[in-house]
């Protein structure tokens, strides 16, 4: 492939080794043309990546065996993980019944459930880079590039950075889009033993699913794969406090019948949208861009659009057009991660089986902001306007053909059709009332 923007790309860092970081290194190592390249692949290893992310999306599937070369039946092995087909939600909406969520096609399209530690294991044997072991203290936007200052090692300069140093300290609102419709901001991890066993001479092909168990104090991620099952309770720490919330946890497990259970962590997160994704040299990518609750499972999907896109612009236009590209290349990505976390709140319009302060927090205060919050002149961008014309096609009493095959970021018609089905949403109550 021809790569015009290849020779203004000569040295690269990807600062971070989680899992947004871990794609960015493989994909710059794979999609380069010019093998002299230089990438530094920079982490402070005193700094723990988050570790938990085991649902992905089913473009993952193709993008590992791209970037590895090995067969998908040894990748999916490699990462102890099982065919996640989509999402059993029990107990969500007006109807409180129980219902999937399917990939598209149905029950042909399948991602993984992975191990989050061997994703990042795999990606780094097939990477060749430069590994530095440093804090960063600092990412300067200078004219033909980025400087990066070090504790304890000379300064350097890049003609491109990926900034994959996880999560914000804090937000604030000239820097991030805050996403107060989403009404979750804490997750409490447990490892439990597998249900789902390893096959000795091959991978799991039976079809699996994420389970999201609602629970009077949120949701409740249940995981399978080879080694163990995951569990992972996303609550409210304003809503609820941590003994309750352990304790309904303990009650879930006792009626799955599980008998013992490793406690993993407990994990603040901010729903947000950085407003400076990508400026020409930095790239914010991962949680450094943004981040919805685990709901649908979006962090990584997202990470692989934000990291391909950034590489194919700067490797496939002369340089000539970066100071152009830059602010459209900015906008659709924040447009994108908006949709899908508009998507993601959605879930919450029409309650739950429980009739809990979580869910009446949920569902009567916390949605309703969603028009306010994703207003244009708040967000620049028209990621509402895509959203209510999704929820306009599936309200229409015949859809039209033509329609069939909309998208809305990583969200396509059909998702939304089985949403909004499955909660029991029906014309003229997409907002729960
Ligand atoms: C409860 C929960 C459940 C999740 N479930 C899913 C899921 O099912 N599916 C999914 O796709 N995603 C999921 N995610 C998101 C998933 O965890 C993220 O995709 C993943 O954490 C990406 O993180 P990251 O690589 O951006 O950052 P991190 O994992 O936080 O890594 C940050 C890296 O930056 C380095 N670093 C930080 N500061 C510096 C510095 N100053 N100098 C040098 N290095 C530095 C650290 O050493 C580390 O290597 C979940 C997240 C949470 C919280």
């Amino acid at each position: 492939m021809i790569q015009p923007g290849a020779k203004s790309l000569r040295k690269i860092a990807v600062i971070g080794r989680g899992t947004a970081g871990s794609l960015a290194a493989a994909n710059v190592a794979r999609l380069h043309s010019d093998e002299d390249h230089e990438l530094h692949h920079i982490y402070d290893s005193r700094i723990p990546v988050i570790g938990v992310g085991e649902g992905s999306w089913p473009s993952l599937v193709q993008e590992l065996h791209k970037l590895t070369r090995l067969s998908h039946e040894v990748v999916q092995r490699r990462l102890n993980g099982t065919r996640k087909y989509g999402i059993a939600y029990e107990g969500w909406g007006h109807r409180k019944q129980d219902f999937i969520h399917y990939f598209t096609p149905q029950q042909v399209s399948y991602a993984y459930h992975l191990s989050a530690d061997y994703l990042v294991d795999l990606l780094h044997e097939s990477t060749r880079a430069q590994h530095i072991d440093a804090k960063v203290l600092s990412i300067t936007r200078v004219e033909d590039g980025a400087r990066v200052k070090f504790e304890g090692r000379e300064a350097e300069h890049y003609d491109l950075v990926f900034d994959a140093r996880g999560f914000p300290r804090e937000l604030q609102p000239e820097q991030h889009i805050d996403v107060p419709y989403i009404p979750t901001n804490t997750a409490i991890i447990r490892r439990c033993p597998a249900i789902i066993k390893a096959e000795r001479d091959g991978p799991v092909v039976r079809p699996t699913y994420t389970r999201a168990v609602a629970r009077p104090h949120g949701w409740v991620f249940v995981i399978p794969l080879t080694v163990h099952t995951s569990y992972g309770y996303i609550f409210n720490r304003d809503v609820s406090s941590q003994a309750e919330v352990e304790a309904d946890f303990d009650a879930l497990l006792a009626a799955d019948g599980v008998e013992e259970f490793e406690q993993r962590a407990v994990i603040s997160f901010p729903n947000f949208v950085h407003r400076q994704i990508y400026d020409g040299a930095v790239a914010r990518i991962g949680n450094a861009a943004g981040f919805f609750e685990p709901l649908e499972a979006t962090a990584i999907v997202i990470a692989q659009l934000q990291v391909g896109m950034v590489l194919q612009m700067r490797l496939s236009r002369p340089v000539e057009y970066r100071e152009n590209d830059a602010p459209v290349v900015n906008r659709y990505l924040i447009n994108y991660m908006l949709c899908s976390g508009l998507f993601v709140g959605w879930h919450y319009c029409c309650g739950s089986r429980y009739d809990s302060e979580f869910w009446r927090y949920a569902r009567d205060h916390a949605w309703p902001q969603y028009r306010a919050a994703a207003d244009p002149e708040a967000v620049d961008c028209d990621a509402l306007r895509k959203f209510d014309e999704m929820i306009g096609v599936i309200n229409q009493m015949v859809i039209d053909q033509e329609d069939w095959m909309r998208t809305c970021a990583v969200f396509p018609l059909s998702s939304y059709a089985q949403i909004a089905q499955g909660l029991g949403c029906y014309p003229g109550m997409t907002n729960g009332h």
